[in-house]
């Protein structure tokens, strides 16, 4: 039994990172999304929103499931023998990141192995920080984030505006 952590900031969940999802859903038999704490990225939902509108949009995925942490992705992969972590790469301006944060997961928790799924054509562009900005000024962010989350994304940020 192969469990993997997908970990990031999910700040709220977009298109690209449900392709992450369903792909990593079925290289492994769990998979597990983790909402982790960032203190680069003061974030605009709170962590119980991120994971609420995450179930929302991974209900139908039988060896999906959610959760958050505070601490650090490795010391959580090691509480659940995590044989996997998952990260997905948009461009190469993603691999120095996340190249650097893989070699450290990896000196914290040499059992957990890194692999990175490249992110499709049409997923590119997409980050969440994207999607609150066309959303802020307006823009339809129908085609980015998944159907189940976006009234919620779009009366959060309305209602800030
Ligand atoms: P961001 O805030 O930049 O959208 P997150 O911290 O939520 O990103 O990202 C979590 C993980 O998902 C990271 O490995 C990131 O590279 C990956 N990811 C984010 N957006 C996409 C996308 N559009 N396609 C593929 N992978 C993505």
């Amino acid at each position: 039994m192969k469990t993997a952590v997908y970990p990031g900031s999910f700040d709220p969940v977009t298109n690209g990172h449900m392709e992450i999802i369903r792909r990593a859903a079925a290289l492994f038999d769990r998979v597990v999304v983790l909402v982790a704490s960032n203190a680069a990225k003061a974030g605009f939902f709170t962590a119980q929103e991120r994971m609420d509108l995450l179930k929302l949009c991974t209900g139908t995925l039988p060896n999906v499931t959610v959760d958050a942490t505070e601490g650090l992705v490795a010391h959580y992969t090691i509480e659940i023998a995590a044989d996997v972590i998952v990260k997905g790469l948009r461009a190469m301006t993603d691999f120095e990141f996340e190249f650097q944060q893989a070699l450290v997961n990896r000196q914290l928790n040499p059992r957990a192995e890194t692999i990175f799924l490249p992110a499709s054509g049409t997923s590119m562009y997409l980050s969440s920080g994207m999607v609150k900005q066309v959303c802020a000024l307006g823009g339809d962010i129908g085609a980015f984030v998944p159907g189940e989350a976006l009234p919620y994304i779009i009366e959060k940020i309305s209602a800030k505006k």
